[in-house]
């Protein structure tokens, strides 16, 4: 205590001073601290003044654009989601009719963004200026957010809004202490992402056999940035994986495949069809589908299979399983994460039978079809997405044993010297050597 007596006042008031800027910054650093001890009651739902951050958005192409209602004398309530949180509890604490939530969900059943209801999602209800609820917003990320905005007839439009992204790279690193899986995941590596380590090089080592204690490797990771705000998508951009004198490497190039330093991909290859036998198709992937009655878009994001109840359906690649569902339109589904770039979804299934969280192979059967949710008739509907986005599993580019196109050549072989740069030189986990680095990276 003495130590303090012999402060100049000059120091004193500059320990004052830097007291209250460390508070400023601990306040600052909790702007929704009120949102997060929000509990369900109604009284505590939060009014926000104007929608102001409409003009913000960027990205939003012409067949997205739908009639917005008017926010200039709205009211909106916006609530921040805790574990436990229904829709149902919350649009009854925010007066809103349940007969809109139904509307929702049936709009939301091509998109499946509201399920599962993530735990520090912000959701915002506007009222007309009739008190009329009008319109949910959904914001998924820093990035993304999901409007459903109330039609003359009742019903609802789905629309997203993205901002553009940039990806930040870090190096994570470590050395092999047990099983590879083991040690990928301590140094900072997701499941998913230990799965795709082990497919990507699995083809040239042995990891059970050939990998000694001591052994190291380095993972570019990317991470997917709105702003100076992270999204939570990350990505695989480089893996090393050095054995005594040889040294193992995958890269990550523009078109979403991995390679090796000769441009040789080792993507882990898909399987076309979810389904032992090929089943007729139904109905076809159409992105751009307009609905014959109403005339609004109606996309269908993944391909119908006529498929009779009991159809043994078998994971399309290695990954694990990231949710399981029961939604009022799309019945019984799975989403399986295949490492970051690519994931499945297959929907009004009749028994599921894995669990979340479980990791499944290539083939794998993992539920029997069905006809649960909204359907018409027995059917499987499966979605392949690429980086977030639907495309069609039936003629997507899915991954197969290729190799980088003659003209892509150059750019890959400055990319990977630049990836591999970084993997050699980047020294701890903190060390954004890429991120000063933009060029190096899409
Ligand atoms: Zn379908």
């Amino acid at each position: 205590m003495s130590a303090i007596r012999t402060f100049s006042p000059l120091h004193k008031v500059s320990l004052a001073v830097s007291g209250l800027i460390i508070l400023a910054i601990c306040l600052a650093s909790f702007p929704t601290s009120s949102a997060l001890t929000e509990t369900p009651a109604p009284a505590q739902a939060i009014p926000l003044a104007a929608d102001a951050d409409e003009a913000q958005d960027s990205n939003i192409s012409a067949t997205d654009k739908v009639p917005v209602p008017d926010h200039s004398e709205t009211r909106i309530l916006t609530r921040r989601v805790q574990p436990g949180d229904t829709l149902i509890g919350i649009f009854n604490d925010s007066k809103a009719p349940l007969a809109d939530l139904r509307n929702i969900m049936e709009a939301d059943a091509d998109y499946l963004s509201l399920d599962p209801l993530v735990p520090g999602t912000e959701l915002a209800l506007t009222f007309d200026t009739e008190n009329r609820f009008s319109a949910l917003t959904l914001q998924l990320d820093p990035a993304r957010k999901v409007i459903f905005s109330r039609q003359e007839d009742g019903s609802f439009i789905y629309e997203k809004r993205e901002q553009d992204t940039s990806w930040v790279s870090e190096v994570l690193r470590g050395t092999i202490q047990g099983s590879l899986y083991a040690s990928a995941l301590r140094s900072g590596l997701t499941r998913a992402q230990v799965l795709l380590v082990d497919q990507l090089l699995g083809g040239r080592v042995n990891f059970r056999k050939d990998l000694r204690a001591g052994d190291e490797f380095a993972v570019i990771i990317g991470h997917e940035m709105a702003g100076k705000q992270s999204t939570g998508s990350t990505r695989i951009e480089a893996i090393a994986l050095t054995r005594g004198p040889k040294t193992h490497y995958a890269f990550r190039f523009d078109d979403g495949n991995y390679y090796d330093t000769n441009g040789e991909s080792v993507t882990p290859a898909f399987l076309r069809w979810p389904t032992r036998k090929h089943f007729r198709v139904s109905s076809r992937f159409n992105h751009n589908r307009i609905h014959p009655i109403t005339g609004r878009p109606a996309p269908h994001n993944g391909v119908d299979l006529a498929t009779p109840v009991g159809t043994p359906v078998l994971s399309t690649g290695d990954g694990v399983i990231r949710h399981i569902g029961n939604h009022p339109y799309a019945g019984k589904y799975i989403d399986i994460d295949h490492g970051g770039t690519h994931t499945t979804r297959y929907l009004h299934l009749n028994k599921i039978l894995v669990k979340k969280g479980a990791q499944v192979q290539r083939g794998q059967q993992i539920a029997l079809s069905g006809n649960t949710g909204r359907s018409t008739g027995p059917h499987l509907h499966f979605e392949f997405h690429i980086n977030g986005r639907p495309v069609d599993p039936m003629t997507a580019d899915i991954p197969t044993a290729t190799a980088i196109p003659e003209a892509d050549i150059a750019r890959f072989n400055r990319k990977l010297e630049d990836q591999l740069a970084v993997m050699e030189y980047a020294t701890s986990r903190s060390d954004l050597v890429v991120a000063k680095a933009p060029s190096l990276f899409d």
